[in-house]
């Protein structure tokens, strides 16, 4: 970046609170297995995790452009925002559609870090990236909805207080429009296990905490519910956008770790008598991967203009995490390459950023679902699904 960036004073910040947490320690993390609380806990004191709930209610009050740099920067230093993003996000839900009384009971406490909502429980094991087919059902009984059915790849759910949660209350079979007759509810995770959840741990490829969830019975007070009942789903796609730009900017930071790693390491690495980095073959793949993520960097930024100023942002938003997952993933593949044999040894953080940054070309939307959405939102062909 550029002396006249912006937002140098947020990077300046943001890099010195990173560089308390080294490589050793995300290093040792990923092999425990473990959740990165001394890094989590010292965001949230910082106030960053707080960056987009307005100062009325105890955050920072600052624009998506500012908060898409913070993620930025956490996984430039080597972290990974995946371990805590859906703090920053996730209480946009509350914050565009919840109550006075919702807003003012939530929001301090999850600026001030007393409360976690890091989680939101979307997916369903039968029917994958088809949401309005999800069959966990939320039926109302009085002062309260009950809830049944399952949810899979549910994360941070360990490390969070409450949850948001999309049911159906209206059948799929009685509703005019398969978007319609779907809730979001606030879960409280603190009490639930006891009450009708059960938290089934998913091992998998990165150190991420996700989860399968079973709900039998589970109550949830009817004063939990966000918004009106019914239009959940659209609160939801609502939140979309930002939560895409956001996650195309720890894609630009993961690139910026492969990229500066691999620059430096094609420097000084020498074989048959010369730098490997003086080799156009090694070059190239390098430029490359640069050029790709500085345009995604781009479309990050005009992501973030628009839905700073309350303007429609989905075609930027969507072309953002596109450009930004593909381009984070060539720098990791440039940089595990030329990395030879080390870019397999743990101890240079090549394969595990590598493993981490892969999760974005499938979660929280894949690549095929985007083109899909600028195929037929953007550029008006005919509806495939
Ligand atoms: C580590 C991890 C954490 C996650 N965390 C959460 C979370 O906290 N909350 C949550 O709700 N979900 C979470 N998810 C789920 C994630 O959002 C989904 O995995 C993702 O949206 C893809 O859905 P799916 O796995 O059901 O794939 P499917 O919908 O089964 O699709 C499988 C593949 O087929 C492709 N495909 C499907 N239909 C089409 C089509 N019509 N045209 C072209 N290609 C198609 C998809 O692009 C995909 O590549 C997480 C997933 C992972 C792996």
């Amino acid at each position: 970046m550029t002396t006249q960036d912006p937002h140098q004073d947020i990077r300046d910040a943001v890099r010195a609170l990173c560089a308390e947490f080294p490589d050793e320690y995300h290093r040792r993390v990923d092999e425990q297995r473990a959740y990165p609380e001394a890094f989590v806990d010292a965001l949230t004191r910082a106030g960053w995790l707080a960056a987009l709930i307005p100062q009325e209610y105890g955050g920072s009050g600052l624009g998506l452009t500012e908060a898409s740099v913070i993620m930025e920067e956490i996984n430039r230093s080597g972290g990974n925002s995946g371990a805590c993003h859906g703090q920053m996000y996730n209480m946009g839900t509350l914050l565009r559609h919840g109550s006075r009384a919702q807003k003012e009971q939530f929001l301090p406490r999850i600026a001030s870090g007393e409360w976690r909502l890091q989680t939101m429980a979307v997916t369903e094991p039968t029917t994958g990236t088809d949401t309005t087919k999800i069959k966990t059902m939320a039926v109302r009984k009085g002062d309260r909805y009950v809830v049944n059915g399952q949810k899979v790849w549910i994360s941070r759910v360990q490390h969070s207080d409450w949850m948001i949660l999309l049911a159906r209350t209206t059948p799929l079979a009685e509703v005019k429009r398969k978007s319609e007759g779907m809730s979001i509810f606030l879960v409280d995770l603190r009490t639930a296990q006891q009450r009708g959840l059960t938290v089934r741990p998913i091992a998998n490829m990165v150190n991420h905490e996700t989860n399968e969830l079973f709900f039998e019975d589970l109550e949830v007070p009817a004063e939990h519910l966000i918004g009106e009942e019914g239009q959940g789903f659209r609160y939801i796609l609502d939140g979309l956008n930002a939560e895409r730009t956001l996650i195309a900017a720890e894609c630009i930071g993961d690139g910026h770790w492969f990229i500066d790693r691999v620059t430096k390491y094609a420097r000084e690495r020498v074989v048959f008598g010369r730098p490997i980095g003086q080799n156009q073959g090694v070059q190239f793949p390098i430029a490359q991967a640069h050029i790709e993520v500085q345009a995604a960097s781009l479309m990050r930024y005009e992501a973030c203009r628009l839905f700073d100023a309350g303007q429609p942002c989905g075609p930027q938003a969507n072309m953002a995490k596109y450009l930004a997952a593909k381009a984070s993933w060539e720098a990791a593949d440039a940089c595990l390459q030329f990395h030879g044999g080390f870019g397999f040894a743990h101890e240079y953080d090549v394969e595990r950023k590598f493993r981490e940054t892969r999760l974005y070309q499938v979660a929280p939307i894949s690549t095929n679902l985007i083109l899909s959405h600028v195929a037929e939102h953007v550029l008006g062909l005919p509806r495939s699904f």
